[in-house]
């Protein structure tokens, strides 16, 4: 059986410029896959050809089983895209817009009502069901845009930077109506926000100058970076050469650095992911010298990312 979104080496050319290269993922039943990356790194340019906005140059996709080049009109009516910046009509109120959406999305009459009652919940938009558009603050403007992008009832949501440009109240009320709502469908969410992907997010794609550099989870992902652990010690002032000669001898330690302005000294050892290396660390440094503090650092998102996007750069 087909995945929900699939991809088949996707890829988009602007004169000589690729700006998405042979990129191939798929988005699985109910799952929110995170799409990382820096600006440009293709991104939009993925969602609008997953929406059908967009021509690949060559390369498939697949929604719901439709192939959106051969399929149109049935890959259409299983997305829901919400841009970056969604495009609303002005003029009208709130509700007023959603029906006009609906109507456009050929959702039948007889299920309007409880539609909007739906989306209208699911985005907390009651307070301003009655407003005017142009007068909608920065926050409910991006949940009327998710708001448009679930009428329908999609099958897959496409999420392009939904908390950009908010103040912080309003992203985590914005994250938490996409974690009400998300594993009803099945969900692809660009974003700069590291945080923003490991609170929500299945798994994670990162994208980097158009090329797809790793997907896995958010702890698939640290475990593939696992070089990125290391161990902070605090150490009395010590002789430095024995301390790091002794350290370098540890089974598991890949690199030492110490900081050695100040007493105690700051000694940061990289280390594999694999073993209880710190244990031996702590057992080494007390057989000869004060050992005054010991941390064990995991890698975080940021380091993650950081550790594609350089080793791509
Ligand atoms: P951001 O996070 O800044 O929104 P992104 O990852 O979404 O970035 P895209 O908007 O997909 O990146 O852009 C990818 C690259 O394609 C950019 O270098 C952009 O300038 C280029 N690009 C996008 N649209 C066009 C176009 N119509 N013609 C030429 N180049 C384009």
């Amino acid at each position: 059986m087909s995945h929900p979104v699939e991809l088949h080496s996707l890829t988009k050319t602007y004169g000589e410029r690729t700006v998405v290269d042979r990129v191939s993922f798929h988005v699985g039943q109910g799952e929110i896959v995170g799409f990382l990356g820096p600006n440009g790194a293709g991104k939009t340019t993925t969602l609008r050809m997953i929406a059908g906005y967009l021509a690949p140059t060559s390369g498939q996709v697949t929604v719901a089983g439709h192939d959106v080049i051969s399929s149109p009109t049935e890959s259409a009516a299983a997305v829901g895209y919400a841009p970056e910046r969604p495009a609303l009509y002005e003029s009208f109120d709130v509700l007023g817009y959603l029906h006009f959406v609906a109507r456009a999305k050929r959702v039948r009459r007889a299920d309007t009502a409880s539609q909007l009652d739906r989306v209208v919940s699911a985005c907390r938009l009651e307070a301003v069901a009655r407003s005017e558009v142009y007068k909608l603050s920065k926050g409910y403007r991006q949940r009327l845009g998710l708001a448009q992008a679930l009428l329908g009832q999609p099958e897959v949501l496409l999420l392009d930077e939904p908390t950009s440009g908010l103040d912080p109240g309003q992203i985590s009320e914005t994250r938490e109506v996409i974690r009400s709502f998300g594993h009803d469908h099945s969900v692809l969410l660009s974003t700069h926000i590291l945080p923003e992907v490991t609170l929500l997010c299945d798994r994670i794609a990162i994208l980097h100058h158009g090329q797809l550099l790793a997907i896995d989870s958010p702890a698939g992902l640290a475990t593939a970076v696992g070089r990125a652990n290391r161990v902070e010690l605090q150490v009395a002032a010590c002789e430095l050469s024995d301390l790091k000669e002794r350290l370098f001898d540890v089974s598991g330690v890949i690199r030492v650095d110490v900081d050695d302005r100040q007493d105690p000294y700051t000694v940061n050892c990289a280390v594999d992911s694999s073993g209880n290396v710190e244990a031996a660390i702590a057992r080494v440094v007390t057989s000869d010298w004060d050992l005054l503090g010991l941390r064990r650092h995991d890698p975080s998102l940021e380091d993650v990312f950081l550790h594609y996007v350089e080793g791509a750069a």
